[in-house]
């Protein structure tokens, strides 16, 4: 016989337990001043102005000779030669050019004035000079106006809002915000989070060796990626450590973890198990808003309040608490810290495999990308194989309900978009 089962709260869809989540996330008003050398990876809280036009002048993209196109239709078409009036490397200023002339150029160098084309060096012959005379280049092609020249402001014009508010900065983006002189950027402060594991099978590798585990004993993998996962998304982490599956201990942790936190980031022990304290422990403290989601790796997913921080807590499974990480607590520090692009960007590729069975629950499988332009799917999607993640670039966002047979077109979010 078997009795029937209390009747459990519905499921939250993912985009709803998003928004949701989103809704509490008030982005932080603190700013603060770094240097464009240490900026990769954080938040603009101004609008990057130019002040002024990149490149400054009109300069040459190629080592050769700056001459004057209206001065070509006088030359001697058997033997096409123009004596050389000046030479200007890159960091010189030339002279204007002398007309019937040629000037030696150098990539980067300033096009003089009276110059309208670039001549690269390929294509001429240096002729050495006869007597006190100017040497002299034989021309092999004629150039058109304009060729080999990049034109002032063409990158930046001045007054120009290069990056704006919000964006999140990238190795490109710093070289640009250096372009037109910025050796400072103002951004969001960096989002102080406390971290904890739980789980009293947890060792942490370096403490007992891999042959003096005692049964039952597991490594903390989940403290090593989502401490790094929080470091690239420009937090800064205290590492509480590991908690032992005690309600004390855990209501201790959480009130400290409380203070001077932005985020209470926890994994494991958040669901409805005996030894599960998290979720009393912050319904003791504070309040849990936003409890079980409709995903698959990663139902057990909670959000919550102690004072003035944020709770998240995320499945003790290491495929799970990777993957609701990418889902959710990504974007929510993305915008807590102003960001204006937080969603992933998915493409629709071809499976190259089947998934004969639907779930009720939304799925995100470890799949990877094959030279045919088609997705491989992981073979052991279970959420304590974390395997599937090394090996995967990416998730398969596979519908509630839905099977997918060799050859359908699915969603496809890139690790790439979830890991930056
Ligand atoms: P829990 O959510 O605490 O019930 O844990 C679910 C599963 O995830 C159990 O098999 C745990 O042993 C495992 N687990 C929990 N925390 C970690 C961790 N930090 N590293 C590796 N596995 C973990
Ligand atoms: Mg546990």
């Amino acid at each position: 016989m078997t009795l029937p089962r209390p009747p459990q709260p519905p499921l939250r869809p993912l985009d709803e337990a998003l928004a949701e989540l989103l809704g509490h996330a008030r982005p932080l008003v603190d700013v603060e001043a770094v240097s464009t050398f240490d900026a990769d990876g954080r938040v603009l809280a101004q609008d990057l102005v130019s002040a002024l036009q990149v490149p400054p002048q009109d300069n040459s993209s190629m080592d050769g000779y700056a001459l004057r196109c209206a001065d070509l239709s006088g030359l001697n078409p058997a033997n096409p030669v123009l004596p050389v009036s000046q030479r200007i490397a890159a960091g010189a200023s030339g002279k204007p050019l002398v007309a019937g002339t040629a000037a030696r150029i150098f990539t980067g160098a300033p096009v003089p004035d009276g110059a309208d084309a670039i001549l690269m060096q390929e294509d001429c012959e240096l002729l050495a000079a006869e007597g006190d005379g100017l040497p002299a280049i034989r021309l092999r092609t004629l150039p058109a106006p304009g060729q080999w020249i990049r034109r002032a402001g063409e990158d930046v014009r001045q007054g120009a809002v290069v990056l704006a508010r919000g964006a999140r900065l990238t190795p490109a983006s710093l070289g640009l915000a250096a372009s037109i002189g910025l050796d400072r950027l103002q951004v969001a402060r960096r989002p102080r989070v406390a971290l904890f594991s739980t789980g009293d099978e947890l060792v942490m590798p370096g403490e007992v060796a891999p042959a003096q585990m005692k049964p039952g004993s597991i490594y903390n993998s989940n403290r090593f990626f989502l401490r790094a996962l929080l470091r690239r998304l420009g937090c800064e982490v205290s590492d509480l450590g590991i908690v032992p599956d005690r309600l004390d201990a855990t209501l201790a942790a959480v009130q400290s973890a409380a203070q001077d936190h932005d985020l209470i980031l926890t994994s494991g022990g958040v669901s409805v198990g005996e030894e599960d304290h998290i979720k009393p422990a912050v319904q003791a403290l504070g309040r849990l808003d936003l409890w079980q989601i409709a995903i698959k790796p990663g139902k057990p997913f909670a959000y919550g309040r102690v004072q003035d921080a944020h709770f998240i807590g995320l499945p003790g499974n290491p495929v799970s608490s990777f993957v609701t990480f990418l889902l959710l607590v990504r974007p929510f520090l993305l915008q807590l810290q102003g960001a204006s692009q937080i969603a992933p960007e998915s493409i629709a590729l071809p499976a190259h495999f089947t998934w004969p069975r639907a779930d009720k629950r939304r799925e995100f499988l470890r799949a990877r990308r094959n030279a045919a332009g088609g997705l491989n799917l992981f073979d052991n999607q279970s959420s304590g194989v974390l395997t599937s993640a090394v090996w995967g670039d990416g998730l398969v966002d596979n519908p509630p309900g839905q099977t997918i047979a060799h050859g359908d077109l699915v969603r496809f979010i890139p690790f790439s978009e979830l890991l930056a």
